[in-house]
């Protein structure tokens, strides 16, 4: 079902199509580097969702965020129905907004039942705008806010409680009804992409340690204040290992035994996010289904053998569900050769609409949208337009003799990339549009040199 590798076919763009194109629901988001629904029609042209990725450029500019609602929906649906289907008990995925928040992102997403976690005021009060329920709207961060605080008591969202300075604040603030806590758990287990380390200590800003869980949960059940209806722990991103999300799921469920110690009722246990997605064809991720699957069955069979009933399991994907449902497309300009060396290809973005490379030395892979089945025999390095050496979007990528006025197409630019987007050297932020059936749709408005002095002030003395 999924392209594989090294491909079979010619080496071209195409090489990374899914495999059938169209919808099928077997094939995981995650494990593809194009949104499913990628063709490339009778022009030579690559096509998401129906729409041809020059002509988007051409009607909204360069660079765009173009975003695949087929794929969105398919990964909500996946890690939804994944859940129903092997959980007996309740269950909620929830998305961690923080990879991609905006207004439509949030309502597609809830749309297909899923809840939203956010981790500040904004991305709070963005998903409120959007319609999500705050019942489904879980508050996560390390160090909110009186006001981030309050904002989430009067939406009447849950609040995920990272340490004891906002325990306290929270008894402090406290209302009428109690406030809907869970509790954040630093686990033990840690996850760098690759290596996986479980200790008893870690060295983690976020969450209580576990070996205070004694005075936590002593503290939690005297404060009337205060509703604890769950634990949380999130142990990293981009993870292709199975055993560390396992051994997570075993831990909390022993929390769990702990609570009841304490007179708590603790019905919920979100296992937080993680699974990674494929950006280059030696990335190897469990599909969603997979994953999912785990989780439920651990959660399952460790209540069973400690005789607990279920509780509510929720999850919070943030890239899994989203990276691959989003290209960008640049156009391409300046070209430098050096010989021997290398040949700089630059495009009309960069490190202020991808900051990943940047910061992550995150790879990805590109084709050039209206040069699909032109086979790449070029190794160029793709470099970004701003004032920094290190503004590379892609060392070393193989492409088709490109000129300038081509449209490049990065892939699985859907998480982390808005939402780190910055207006470095003053470039306006892209737009981006959602495509479905032929149809585009705007969702972020290019931003404008206006929108840029929006906050300057001049004060009147430097007139
Ligand atoms: C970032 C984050 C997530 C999502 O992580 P992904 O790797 O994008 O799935 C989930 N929960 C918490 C608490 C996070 O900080």
């Amino acid at each position: 079902m999924v392209v594989t590798f090294p491909p079979q076919v010619e080496n071209s763009g195409s090489q990374y199509l899914p495999e059938n194109t169209g919808i099928k629901a077997d094939i995981s988001p995650n494990q593809q580097l194009l949104p499913l629904t990628a063709k490339v029609n009778q022009h030579d042209h690559l096509e998401i969702g129906g729409c041809d990725v020059t002509t988007l450029v051409k009607q909204f500019g360069s660079p765009l965020y173009i975003l695949d609602e087929a794929t969105l929906r398919t990964a909500c649906k996946q890690y939804h129905n994944t859940f129903k289907e092997y959980y007996k008990g309740e269950s909620q995925v929830l998305y961690a907004s923080k990879a991609w928040n905006c207004l439509a992102v949030c309502a597609i997403v809830a749309s297909e039942g899923l809840g939203i976690d956010v981790v500040s005021g904004g991305e709070l009060y963005t998903a409120l705008q959007a319609g999500v329920s705050p019942a489904k709207i879980y508050l996560h961060g390390n160090n909110k806010s009186r006001d981030e605080l309050i904002l989430a008591i009067e939406s009447g969202c849950t609040i995920v409680v990272d340490n004891w300075y906002e325990l306290h604040n929270l008894v402090g603030l406290s209302t009428d009804s109690a406030v809907r806590i869970m509790l954040r758990l630093t686990p033990g287990i840690e996850c760098h992409t690759h290596e996986y380390i479980r200790t008893g200590h870690l060295d983690s800003k976020f969450g209580f340690d576990p070996n205070d869980l004694d005075q936590v949960f002593t503290f939690v059940s005297q404060q009337p204040s205060l509703n604890c209806v769950g634990l949380h722990a999130h142990i990293g991103s981009q993870i292709f290992e199975r055993q560390p999300h396992r051994d997570l799921a075993a831990v909390m469920v022993e929390w769990l035994r702990d609570a009841s110690k304490y007179g708590l009722t603790i019905t919920e246990l979100n296992v937080g996010g993680g699974l990674g997605i494929k950006y280059t064809e030696s990335d190897d991720p469990p599909s969603i289904a997979e994953w999912s699957r785990a989780i439920c069955e651990i959660v399952q069979s460790a209540c069973e053998s400690e005789n607990l009933p279920l509780p509510k399991l929720l999850c919070e994907p943030g890239r899994s569900l989203i990276a691959t449902s989003c290209i960008t497309a640049y156009t391409i300009g300046s070209s430098k050769e050096i010989p021997d060396i290398r040949t700089y290809v630059s495009v009309d973005g960069g490190m202020s609409d991808n900051p990943r490379p940047i910061t992550y030395q995150s790879v990805y892979r590109a084709v050039v949208a209206n040069k699909m089945s032109a086979a790449c025999n070029e190794t160029v390095t793709l470099a970004g337009k701003h004032c920094e050496s290190g503004d590379i979007l892609i060392k070393n990528v193989q492409l088709p003799k490109t000129a300038p006025g081509d449209i490049l197409v990065v892939m699985a630019t859907g998480a982390y990339n808005y939402s780190m987007s910055s207006n470095y050297n003053r470039l306006p932020r892209p737009a981006a549009v959602v495509v479905t059936n032929g149809e585009a749709n705007l969702i972020l408005q290019r931003e404008t040199y206006q929108d840029l002095i929006r906050q300057d002030y001049l004060p009147e003395r430097l007139k």
